[in-house]
């Protein structure tokens, strides 16, 4: 489907947040009671935190685990608004959740990865923020289906909200992964060039699933160039009632974000610098133009096999053959410092088109 365009109010000019990236939202995974809402609103706005996070209804995988406090901590956001003139946000899934938002002067609301999956409260959810100018973000569906993520866009969009802007929290995996969820950041690669305008934030929390992977995380997400980081923190993290392994405490996360990550220029103009570059990607050019002719080359001769084959009435595939290649190739690409899976993932593609060049 043709990409349409989306009308959007540059982040800056939300009033919330502002250069240089990243901008930050923080707080805790879940409110919990009046006294850790308070206490962490106050250590984050020490070290210049604006926007706070807290979840108020907890979407949760088993019944019976905590589900959010409801309501009730709305008016400790309202709080830390009021006595400490932070902005507030939480996770919102519900037309029902939407009111009670705008009843209690939330700032911003998100939706979280499971409502993204589902249109019908998407649209439920439009519905109720018709003709308010509230920013909302939107997470990435739990599965990598960019199209479903692009829609809940599209629906806000309609719906008259401008400032509008994007999570990426990653995508549930069957597969044992280190992270809790895969990354996969070819997705949100495809969407930042489909909407270089929308802002972004990346979710480094719920992607690891534990502190140990903030920072590469955070890192990998400012060089992407990505504007804005949301990030859990609770002012005691070991007794969090919910996600208890990925937050850190206002003062950890003053560390990550002052001393450990860093924001790297986008380009410079220091001659040196310049002449360096262009003479590596003036090698890369060419480098590229030769895997193209090779590319180039090989079909032509898959082709010819594929004649050849028809002809002499045999079969497209002989997976024995392809395994032999395949076995090869890993053998000589790891003499040349490839690692397996880029091999695999290459020459995969490879046959894959060449198979379908003989049909
Ligand atoms: C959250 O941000 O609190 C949350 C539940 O995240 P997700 O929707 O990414 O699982
Ligand atoms: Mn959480």
């Amino acid at each position: 489907m043709a990409t349409k365009k989306l009308d959007l109010i540059p982040l800056y000019d939300w009033g919330m947040f502002t250069e240089p990236r990243p901008s930050v939202v923080a707080g805790p995974c879940s409110a919990e009671s009046e006294e850790q809402v308070m206490e962490t609103a106050r250590g984050l706005k020490s070290f210049g935190i604006n926007v706070f996070r807290a979840g108020i209804w907890k979407p949760r995988t088993h019944p019976g685990c905590f589900e959010g406090v409801g309501t009730e901590g709305l008016r400790w956001l309202q709080k830390v608004k009021k006595e400490l003139g932070l902005k507030i946000s939480t996770e919102v899934a519900s037309e029902k959740h939407v009111f009670e938002c705008l009843k209690f002067g939330v700032d911003l609301v998100w939706l979280g990865a499971r409502t993204t999956a589902n249109p019908f409260l998407v649209q439920e959810i439009a519905d109720a923020l018709k003709d308010t100018d509230i920013p909302v973000l939107v997470k990435n569906p739990v599965n990598p289906d960019l199209d479903l993520w692009i829609g809940a866009l599209e629906r806000l969009n309609r719906a008259g909200i401008k400032k509008l802007g994007v999570i990426h929290r990653g995508f549930s995996t069957f597969e044992k992964i280190n992270y809790r969820n895969d990354p996969q950041w070819q997705v949100a690669i495809e969407l930042r060039s489909r909407y270089p305008e929308l802002p972004f934030f990346v979710d480094p929390s719920h992607m690891g699933g534990s502190k140990d992977y903030l920072e590469e995380i955070s890192q990998r997400s400012l060089d992407l160039g990505f504007e804005g980081l949301m990030i859990e923190s609770h002012c005691n993290p070991s007794c969090a009632l919910s996600d208890a392994k990925q937050q850190l405490t206002p003062e950890e996360l003053q560390d990550l974000l002052e001393n450990k990550i860093k924001v790297r220029d986008a380009d410079s103009d220091a001659p040196e610098w310049k002449e360096n570059i262009d003479q590596l990607r003036a090698k890369i050019d060419i480098i590229d133009e030769n895997i193209l002719y090779a590319l180039g080359s090989r079909m032509k001769i898959s082709r010819q096999i594929g004649e050849y084959k028809k002809n002499n009435n045999i079969a497209i595939l002989q997976a024995s053959r392809w395994d032999a290649v395949l076995a090869k190739v890993i053998e000589k690409g790891n003499e040349y410092g490839l690692s397996e899976k880029f091999l695999k993932d290459v020459f995969n593609a490879i046959h894959e088109a060449s198979v379908e060049a003989q049909k």
